[in-house]
């Protein structure tokens, strides 16, 4: 516990596009998703930047996996 302020949230959330909740979800650091078997060790290895290409623009993993799965729905 670190009495000299709030821990980095950057630091101690992973993130992952949620296919249940369907947006971008922050879970806390060694905790499972509430609502979908996405685990962090299985979402910190798609580090980096992915290009989307009808958007014509890179994006971070699970935006990228938000915006395909938008753009699925629709198609769909
Ligand atoms: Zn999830």
């Amino acid at each position: 516990m670190n009495l000299n302020g709030k821990p980095e949230m950057v630091n101690s959330m992973w993130t992952h596009f949620c296919h249940t909740k369907e947006t971008v979800i922050d879970t806390e650091k060694g905790s499972a998703c509430n609502w979908c078997p996405a685990q962090e060790k299985t979402e910190m290895i798609y580090q980096g930047l992915y290009w989307a290409y009808p958007l014509q623009k890179y994006m971070r993993w699970p935006e990228y996996m938000q915006y395909y799965y938008w753009l699925d729905k629709k198609s769909s």
